[in-house]
């Protein structure tokens, strides 16, 4: 196998010495270290999402937290705001499990507006919203403080955000956006294999728990956090420790190059990309609303990606093809995790050489 540098939006590169915590010695999962090394990790998240919030783990990929959050969360029913393939898979969490759940979609390439978001929780028909905080598929990120305004006028509406693809490289201060339920996954802007999902729970989601019947029972979040209270944070199966052992190490570094040096670090690469795309081609998404992550470009050109993702292949790196429908109509770059500026001019340099741009 060829291993190629990855500009996809996950997984995404893992440091080679975060790839060789993952080769730590077993621990017992019922250990006072499992305990210490689930507490360790809790207090770093805290600080990386500027939250108090209890923080839990699940041997899952993000979508497993998606499902626990909606289907722990609904007493009366989840509005699921869309703008591309993962706000629509909220809905169909919702829906195979039973929750009542409506779904509002944008048009493709358009953000979810904080109006959008009002006009709908006023109805008061609503105790869940569903936010996703940087669609990947789009490339698009969502005015999220715009809409943290608009659902303080809502306390008893709980607040889901999928920041699967944002988390540790955009910015989000859980606590000040009033965020009940913030999600995210490892292989993604943590830059860790994937397997783990994380996500902080407010005081008010908690309350909701002890209300919410038939949560099923590997994603019961009340029973996730029992063990997180009364067993001093363990997980309630066996958890992935390998993958806990590398977090905890990429936390520190990550605390080493500093939070906002890296928030600072995304948004140079962002500016970057989008520059770069309305050069040569035109970004997907609404001016505005781009991603600090992924940068989803518009083939103005007509390209043949997936001929273009060969001959970069060739050269060692990957990009994305278009998501779904949007494939070969649009193509995307990823600036998320271990990535740096120079990797960028990599890659962009690849492309301008390849397709002969200028
Ligand atoms: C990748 C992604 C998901 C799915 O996460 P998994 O960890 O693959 O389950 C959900 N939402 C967004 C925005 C994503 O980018």
């Amino acid at each position: 196998m060829q291993f190629k540098k990855l500009f996809i939006p996950g997984p995404t590169m893992v440091h080679p010495d975060v790839l060789a915590k993952m080769a730590t010695p077993m621990i017992g999962h019922r250990s006072k270290d499992a305990s210490d090394l689930q507490r360790r990790i809790t207090e770093k998240m805290r600080k990386l999402m500027f939250t108090q919030n209890k923080i839990i783990l699940s041997t899952s990929s993000g979508t497993g937290l998606m499902e626990g959050a909606i289907r722990n969360s609904t007493a009366k029913k989840a509005i699921v705001f869309s703008v591309g393939a993962f706000g629509d898979r909220w809905a169909d969490l919702g829906l195979l499990n039973g929750v009542p759940c409506d779904l509002h979609s944008e048009e493709s390439g358009n953000p979810t507006m904080p109006e959008t978001a009002d006009k709908y929780l006023s109805t008061g028909k609503y105790d869940v919203c569903c936010v996703t905080h940087n669609e990947t598929s789009t490339g698009i990120m969502n005015p999220i403080e715009g809409i943290a305004e608009v659902m303080k006028k809502y306390p008893d509406v709980l607040w889901l955000v999928d920041a699967v693809s944002s988390m540790g490289g955009a910015k989000i201060p859980v606590d000040q956006l009033g965020i009940d339920i913030c999600i995210t996954s490892s292989q993604k802007a943590l830059a860790l294999p994937p397997g783990l999902a994380l996500a902080s729970v407010s005081k008010k989601a908690e309350a909701r728990f002890e209300v919410v019947g038939n949560k099923g029972y590997y994603f019961d979040f009340k029973n996730l956090i029992k063990y997180i209270d009364k067993k001093d944070h363990q997980y309630s199966s066996t958890p992935s420790l390998s993958h806990m052992f590398a977090l905890d190490f990429q936390l520190d570094r990550m605390e080493k190059e500093g939070f906002e040096n890296i928030f600072v670090r995304h948004l140079e690469m962002a500016e970057f990309m989008i520059n770069w795309a309305n050069k040569y081609f035109k970004i997907y998404p609404k001016p505005g609303f781009e991603s600090l992550t992924v940068t989803c470009i518009d083939n103005t050109r007509r390209i043949n990606v997936a001929d273009l993702n060969k001959e970069l292949g060739n050269r060692g790196m990957q990009i994305s093809n278009g998501y779904g429908d949007l494939k070969e109509k649009t193509f995307r770059i990823a600036h998320m995790g271990e990535l740096h500026m120079d990797d960028m001019i990599e890659v962009t340099s690849a492309i301008e050489d390849i397709l002969k741009l200028n």
